[in-house]
């Protein structure tokens, strides 16, 4: 560990148990949400711990699934988002679930296949990026029978307020949804609706599975906390030079801080290059020797510089700790999103190809 300036530590066995703590919590099949690298902690040690757990992976793109069958995954794979008509021979070669949205790529499928391909259809109840209007789904899938090689596995829908206190418009939602089903036989098919917040705080939006991605990641995306759940990742970097400043001078590009009176500085190797916000400047925090110290100044493209206390007993190659715990300190993603003024989400699949990923309790595998 200690040849990195700046990596982040995945627990496997903190996402194999929150899994679990899910899985029985709502009691339903787990389809398990693993798009972009597994939101930051690496798709495939990740798939592979939750083997046995995860009844279906779900990622946004056809590479992204392609990646996980390259990888020797075996479990069904759905493809959230819609694909492109030429990517359709991917699909069936790979043997991955698509999302129909529109007509045009059912049909193109049903062209091309030489076998039956389940499919499961996306409707649009209200979150208004994808899926077809909840007053034309019955039809559609009524118009879908006549594609003689498409099984229709699953339907879903995607909610807009879930992560919300007033969940009113989530139950607009699962009402216009459950009026589709209603009106198509129920022959089998796997029925979700359920991403994390609602997964945690609506089990009204359960029916047969679940399809949460954050929270397996042990973060929670609201206030709701029926479940204990573990965060997986820490990110760490080192220390890589210690300063001092007399009164009066500035830190960092466009000196946006003065120091107040003589004080010592250390810079962190990390940086927006490395997915750690800008936004952080003069605003986030990081843990050195159990404590919280300021990032001064502006972050740069692979440093940041921190400031130090007289006391602070600190040496170039020490540990600092940007999200996770350090001695009785803790630094959670959400409190690091909340300071740069973003979602957890975003800063997970920020931490960039730079910061090597180690992974802890593989033995899952
Ligand atoms: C990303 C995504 C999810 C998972 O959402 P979380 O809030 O991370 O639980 C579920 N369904 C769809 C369609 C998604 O795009």
């Amino acid at each position: 560990m200690d040849d990195y300036r700046t990596h982040v530590e995945i627990d496997l066995a903190a996402i194999r148990q929150n899994a679990e703590a899910i899985k029985t919590f709502t009691g339903k099949r787990l389809i398990a949400v693993v798009k972009a690298d597994a939101y930051g902690h690496g798709v495939v040690p990740v798939t592979q711990t939750l083997r046995g757990v995860a009844d279906m992976f779900a990622v946004a793109t056809v590479e992204e699934g392609v990646k996980l069958r390259q990888a020797g995954v075996q479990e069904p794979i759905l493809v959230l988002f819609s694909s492109l008509p030429n990517q359709a021979s991917q699909v069936i070669e790979h043997g991955l679930v698509p999302t129909i949205s529109d007509w045009g790529f059912a049909d193109r499928l049903n062209t091309i296949a030489s076998d039956t391909i389940k499919v499961h259809v996306n409707i649009n109840t209200g979150m208004n990026r994808s899926g077809v209007h909840w007053t034309e789904a019955t039809q559609f899938l009524h118009r879908l029978k006549t594609l003689d090689r498409l099984t229709v596995a699953g339907v879903f829908t995607h909610l807009a307020t879930a992560d919300e206190p007033d969940k009113s418009y989530v139950f607009v939602q699962i009402e216009r949804f459950a009026s589709v089903l209603e009106k198509i036989p129920n022959s089998g098919r796997s029925v979700h609706a359920a991403n994390s917040a609602a997964t945690l705080a609506v089990r009204y939006a359960y029916f047969d599975a679940v399809r949460p991605g954050l929270s397996l990641y042990g973060i929670y995306p609201a206030s709701e906390r029926p479940v204990a759940l573990e965060p997986a990742l820490t990110w760490k970097a080192r220390i890589g030079w210690i300063g001092s400043l007399s009164e009066g001078e500035g830190v960092s590009y466009g000196l946006t801080y003065k120091a107040p009176h003589q004080s010592r500085v250390a810079t962190v190797q990390v940086g927006y290059g490395d997915g750690y916000p800008r936004a952080l400047s003069n605003v986030g925090e990081v843990l050195i020797g159990g404590v919280r110290r300021s990032i001064i100044g502006r972050v740069c493209m692979d440093v940041s510089v921190v400031g130090l206390e007289s006391t602070d007993n600190v040496s170039v190659g020490d540990e600092v700790v940007l999200i996770g715990e350090q001695g009785d300190a803790e630094i959670t993603v959400n409190e690091l999103a909340h300071r740069a003024g973003t979602i957890p989400y975003e800063i997970l699949t920020q931490i960039g190809a730079r910061v090597p990923r180690i992974f802890k309790h593989e033995s899952f595998k």
